[in-house]
Parts: structure tokens; C-alpha cells; sequence
């Protein structure tokens, strides 16, 4: 293809709440969104790395991009599978880089051809992703919802008495995740394992710090039937193999934005299927562009599980739509790439 222009353009969102996990609180989100333009058509990807998950800050990210941009500032014709090639050089270690520039590539070859990023990606994709919700949601309970709670690391009965809330809040139909963020240490964590085996738990999320050894994680596994999951500790492959190699995980949280490529995605849900374990794809709280195309990853690799994408609930506005939900199911609907109707920047 003949790439007729690049840009690169900063954005930012506010939170309409301050936003809180056991590790750090904020108010706004500033992330990077590059359009890649040939034949008239422009494909979009969003960079929006977050500190404490992300290897590289929201100015590297930039650079990156602005990288990518130089390197084929002079090429005449190039194709996809070379620029593919080129965002996994300039997004080494700064993975959202690489995602932007491929969610921008993957968004305009699959114009270009008339269909959605998802069908370009595989003919049989999903037609619907489930999604789950957050203890904040203001919806009508089900049965059967999945609900995020994000755990704090005080007092264990006052944790123990906020998810007892949001139970009843859900009318005791939700399956709840809970969310540590690696705050707790392997004592505690047993601790609040035992506290709450009588009740609807799909599952606790880093529990432990990512720098806690798999030792610990397997011991805390041999102290609850309840599953584990990571989530901070699993940006590629090898990290993954680690989990499996050691049996100290049950579901992996998969982010974009953390990983990179479409391929290392695609790779890393192979080896957890091979495996028999769970997983779902979740956000980094970036915008409707990057999570635009999480949607069409989950659809496109026939995710089964609720994932954690419509964070858009958590800010004020955002820079294009995002599909709604209805009773934790995403239609997903037909336009082509990534599905950006119009984009405001
Ligand atoms: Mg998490």
C-alpha cells in the first residue's frame, strides 16, 4: 500500500470520579491516537500506557510513535506485512506503541477491504463478546453477571463488608471478581481467601505483587479451590508459560496495551486454550479507539469470557462511540476496521 500521511495526536480523558485500585489513584488519562492514511482511508490506534502496569510513560509512547512515522517517511510503497514488521521494532518495550501502530494498520487493510477488523482477522469470528461490569454500574441485575470489585489493601473486614454490598446491591445474581492489584502479601491473602469461600467469587485477580515468587503463588492456590488470576504479572508468552509451567494460575487477564501485537496476542490465547485455562481481554482505561479494538480481538479470537472493556462508563466524554451493552452482551455490529463512526480530536 501507498501510506499518504501519518499523524500523530495527544489526547486526554477525565475521570468523572477519581478512579482508585489498592495502588495509586487518578483523575485524567493521556494517551496518543496515530492515523495511518492511504487511499483516502484512515485506519486509527490509540497509545495510552499507565504507570504500574506499563513499561514505558505516556512521552516515550510518543516518541515511539513519532519513530515509526520517520522510518517510512520516504517509502514509496510498502506492505502490511513490513509495517507490521516495522511496529514491532519501534514498539520494543513500549508496547503501546506497537498496538497503536497495528490497531491503525489492521483498522485501514481491513477498510480498505470493505470488512471489520475482526472478519479480516478470521471469517468466523464472534458475533457477540460478553462484558462484564463494575461495582459502580448502575444497571438492572441479573443472573449470571460478572461484577469487578477493586479491592483495597485495609482492614479485611471492611473489604469483606464492601463486597457483601455489592452482593447485595446485584441481588446476589452477580459472579464477582475481585481485584487486588497485587496489593496483598501470601498470609493475608490466604486470610481473605478463607473469608470469603461462601460466597459467589468468579475469581481473585493479583493477589500477590508481580514480584512475588511462584512459590507463593502456589502455595496461596493450595489454600482455596478459589481460581486465581494475573494480571499485572502477564505482558507476553513467556510469562504465561512461567504461570503454566509452575500451575500457580487459572485465568489470565490479557491488555493490549501491555502486550502489543496482534499475533503475541493471538499466540498467548492458543497456549492458554492448549492449556485449559480461562482468560479474557480487559482495558487499560484508554479511550473508545483502543477499546474499539479490543472488541474486535475478543471477537475475532472467539473469547468466551467476560471481558473488561467498557470502562468508557468511568469517563466524562470520550473521542468517538462505544457500541452499548445489554444484559452484559456487546452485538457486535458490521462497520468496517476497528468500527469508528466518526472520531472527535
Ligand atoms: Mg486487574
Amino acid at each position: 500500500m501507498i501510506i499518504e500521511k501519518i499523524s500523530i495526536k495527544p489526547y486526554q480523558l477525565i475521570f468523572k470520579e477519581e478512579y482508585r485500585n489498592s495502588q495509586f489513584s487518578i483523575t485524567k488519562r493521556d494517551g496518543w491516537i496515530i492515523e495511518i492514511v492511504s487511499d483516502g482511508i484512515s485506519g486509527y490506534g490509540d497509545a495510552c500506557p499507565l504507570d504500574g502496569f506499563s513499561l514505558e510513560g505516556h512521552s516515550q509512547s510518543g516518541y515511539g510513535l513519532e519513530g515509526f512515522k520517520l522510518s517510512i517517511t520516504d517509502c514509496n510503497e510498502i506492505d502490511l506485512e513490513e509495517l507490521l514488521m516495522l511496529s514491532e521494532a519501534h514498539g520494543e518495550l513500549q508496547p503501546s506503541v506497537e498496538f497503536a501502530i497495528q490497531s491503525a494498520l489492521y483498522d485501514l487493510a481491513s477498510k480498505l477491504e470493505g470488512i471489520s477488523m475482526r472478519k479480516y482477522l478470521n471469517p468466523n469470528a464472534k458475533d457477540h463478546i460478553k462484558i462484564n461490569y463494575y461495582s459502580n454500574s448502575s444497571i438492572n441485575p441479573f443472573q449470571g453477571m460478572v461484577v469487578k470489585i477493586k479491592i483495597q489493601n485495609t482492614n479485611l473486614f471492611k473489604q469483606l463488608d464492601l463486597i457483601d454490598k455489592v452482593n447485595d446491591k446485584f441481588q446476589g445474581m452477580a459472579k464477582l471478581r475481585l481485584d487486588l492489584n497485587g496489593a496483598y502479601d501470601l498470609p493475608r491473602a490466604i486470610r481473605l481467601c478463607k473469608m470469603i469461600e461462601n460466597k459467589p467469587i468468579d475469581y481473585i485477580e493479583q493477589p500477590l505483587p508481580v514480584d512475588s515468587s511462584m512459590e507463593d503463588m502456589y502455595e496461596l492456590g493450595l489454600h482455596t479451590d478459589i481460581p486465581i488470576a494475573v494480571d499485572e504479572s502477564v505482558n507476553d508468552i513467556d510469562s504465561i508459560s512461567k504461570f503454566l509451567d509452575k500451575q500457580c494460575a487459572d485465568v489470565f487477564i490479557l491488555k493490549p496495551m501491555t502486550i502489543g501485537g496482534i499475533s503475541k496476542i493471538k499466540n498467548m490465547i492458543k497456549l492458554i486454550e492448549e492449556n485449559s485455562k480461562r482468560f479474557n481481554i480487559s482495558s487499560l482505561l484508554e479511550s473508545n479507539v483502543g477499546r474499539l479494538c479490543y472488541l474486535q480481538i475478543a471477537s475475532a479470537f472467539n473469547s468466551i469470557e467476560e471481558c473488561g472493556i467498557a470502562t468508557n462508563l468511568f469517563f466524562k466524554e470520550d473521542i468517538c462511540q462505544f457500541p452499548s451493552i445489554s444484559n452484559g452482551i456487546i452485538n457486535m455490529n458490521d462497520l468496517n476496521g476497528i468500527g469508528i463512526d466518526e472520531i472527535y480530536l
